[in-house]
Order: C-alpha cells, then sequence, then structure tokens
C-alpha cells in the first residue's frame, strides 16, 4: 500500500528523513511513532506528494509518487497538521465544498455521501454551527469526515487525536478500527505510544529521522518465554518450581518457562493455589527504549 526505498529529505543542513524504508501493507493500521521533530510530517507530506523528496523513491498503491499522484490522490483519504477548514460556514457546508473537487455524481448522491461521513465521525447533530464555534475535537472529526468521503482504500493521517479528550481519543480510535474492519488501510502518525499500541496492528519508529524499528505488534511484543503467576501460596510456588522463579514481587511471580497452561497445571497438581496465569510480553515502551538513542521522555507513554 505505501512502500518506500531510501527516502531521505534534507532542508539546509538539517535531515529532517533519513533513509526512510517504509513497508505499509493492505488492512494494517500502522502507527508511525515518533517524537516531536523526528520527521513524521515531513515524512507524511512526501507520500502525499505535498513535500519534494531529496532522494529516493515513493510507491503509493502500487504508483510512483509524486509522478501519478493524481492517479492515487482519489484513493487516499489524508489529514495533515490539522484540519483545514472556513471557519465562517458550517460543517456541512465545508464538507459540501470539499466534496465538490471529488467523485461528483448527483446532487443526492453528494448530499449522502456528506451525511454519512458526518454521522460516522459523530457530528450529524451539529453540524450546522460555523466551524470557528467547534471544539479542537470537533475540527478533528470534520478533518476526518473529509477524508472519508471518497470512501478511501487508505488513510494517511498526521497526528489525528492531537488536541482530543480521553473520550474523543477513543472515538477516533472506535472509527479507525471500524473503517479498518471494514477494508480500509490505516497509516497515522503520532507521538503517543500508548495510543498506537492501544489501536495498531504494524508499527514503526521514527528516530531523528530514521527508521529505526518496523515490525507487527504482534511480533514486537511476542512472549519472552517468561510467565508471571499470581499466587497466595509463594513460598510454596518457590520451593516446587526449585530454581526457575526469577522474581517474587507482591504475590506476583516471574517464573522462566515457555508455556503458562503447563506451568499452572504442575502448580494447581501440587497444591498450589493459583490466582492468575500469563505469559509475559514485553511493553512496546520498553521495545521502543531499546530501538532508539532519544531521551526516553521525548516519546510520552501516556
Ligand atoms: P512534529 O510532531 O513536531 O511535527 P515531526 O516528527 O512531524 O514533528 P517534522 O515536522 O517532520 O517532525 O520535522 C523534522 C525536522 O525537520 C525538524 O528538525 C524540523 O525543524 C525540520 N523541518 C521540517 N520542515 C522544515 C522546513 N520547511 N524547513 C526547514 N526545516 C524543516
Amino acid at each position: 500500500m505505501i512502500v518506500t526505498r531510501g527516502l531521505t529529505k534534507t532542508y539546509g543542513r538539517v535531515t529532517a528523513v533519513d533513509g526512510v524504508g517504509l513497508d505499509v501493507h493492505a488492512g494494517d493500521r500502522y502507527g508511525l511513532l515518533g517524537p516531536n521533530g523526528s520527521g513524521k510530517t515531513t515524512l507524511v507530506r512526501m507520500l502525499l506528494g505535498l513535500v519534494f523528496a531529496t532522494r529516493g523513491e515513493i510507491e503509493v498503491l502500487g504508483l510512483p509518487v509524486p509522478r501519478r499522484v493524481r492517479d492515487v490522490l482519489p484513493s487516499v483519504g489524508a489529514m495533515v497538521e490539522g484540519p483545514g477548514a472556513y471557519p465562517h460556514l458550517s460543517g456541512r457546508a465545508n464538507l459540501t465544498l470539499f466534496d465538490a473537487a471529488g467523485p461528483g455524481g448527483g446532487r443526492r448522491d453528494r448530499r449522502r455521501r456528506v451525511d454519512e461521513a458526518l454521522d460516522r465521525v459523530g457530528l450529524a447533530g451539529i453540524d450546522r454551527r460555523p466551524v470557528r464555534a467547534y471544539s479542537l475535537g470537533m475540527r478533528q472529526r470534520l478533518g476526518l469526515a473529509a477524508a472519508l468521503l471518497r470512501r478511501p482504500r487508505l488513510l494517511i493521517l498526521d497526528e489525528p487525536t492531537n488536541g482530543l479528550d480521553p473520550r474523543g481519543i477513543r472515538e477516533i480510535r472506535d472509527l479507525l478500527t471500524e473503517l479498518n474492519t471494514d477494508g480500509t488501510t490505516v497509516f497515522l502518525s503520532s507521538h503517543l505510544l500508548g495510543e498506537i499500541e492501544a489501536l495498531c496492528t504494524r508499527v514503526g519508529v521514527m528516530d531523528r529521522g530514521r527508521l529505526v524499528l518496523q515490525d507487527d505488534l504482534a511480533t514486537l511484543r511476542a512472549p519472552t518465554g517468561r510467565v508471571l503467576v499470581g499466587t497466595p501460596d509463594t513460598d510454596r510456588a518457590v520451593a516446587l518450581l526449585d530454581g526457575r522463579v526469577e522474581r517474587s514481587d507482591g504475590g506476583t511471580l516471574t517464573v522462566r518457562h515457555p508455556d503458562p497452561a503447563a506451568l499452572n497445571a504442575e502448580l494447581v497438581a501440587a497444591g498450589v493455589r493459583v490466582s492468575a496465569v500469563a505469559a509475559e510480553r514485553r511493553s512496546l515502551e520498553q521495545v521502543v527504549l531499546d530501538a532508539t538513542t532519544t531521551s526516553a521522555d521525548r516519546v510520552e507513554a501516556a
């Protein structure tokens, strides 16, 4: 869906994007994670032909960008650097204007498209208010509605939940998951690790212009070969598992063992009570910290 090779952008002496090889597959919910200034926006703008690369190649939906960007854009819904809208017009009027540059059709078709898009982002009831009276969250949703008008195969969104409260973030997350389930590939950037962990199936991590990590979340978070066991009988469990317990912390044991079910059976058979048992997995935060040289506090774990 998106492939880049050696993609580089320099501004004078600043290398904003440095040799990036993105690989976004059909059906992905791909999250591009990186602190502010790591090059995400520049990268997203290059994908849409808004900024020219200094070096490297870009393919979106199988076509080269920027050369064939006109053929690509009708199938892509995009939101970059906040939603643009005329503040004195209503959300509906803005969408209607935006739709006029879209796939066409009769008046009814266009009205239906706008209605559906407003409805999908939860703005159907308040669409007549001028956009200047919108909260940031409403503007963000209007931007998404605009991105949805073309029923895109691919959504490219730069920081789509910027400025939203937790409820708004949740709504956007649910909406993007729903669209993805219906077949839309979602590519988004964010500096919020928790957001990407909650939403995405595939992750790319930017650090000072470079893509330092790219993989499926499930692979990155593969089991570590340890099992976390909750038990009120810690002493008996430790004695039974002789040498295999790496840590004991407030009723939770970290045990070197590949199989939670087998370990559970072993404990229960020996009369040890087990209140919880689960394979240990690395958190995305740990994965990112291991992959980046940027100081940890710049990628927000919230
Ligand atoms: P943010 O989330 O703050 O937008 P980002 O990860 O999207 O951060 P970019 O905006 O792509 O990062 O910026 C990457 C680097 O390129 C920064 O050092 C920035 O100052 C620089 N940069 C971006 N655009 C320009 C420009 N038009 N002229 C000069 N330098 C630029």
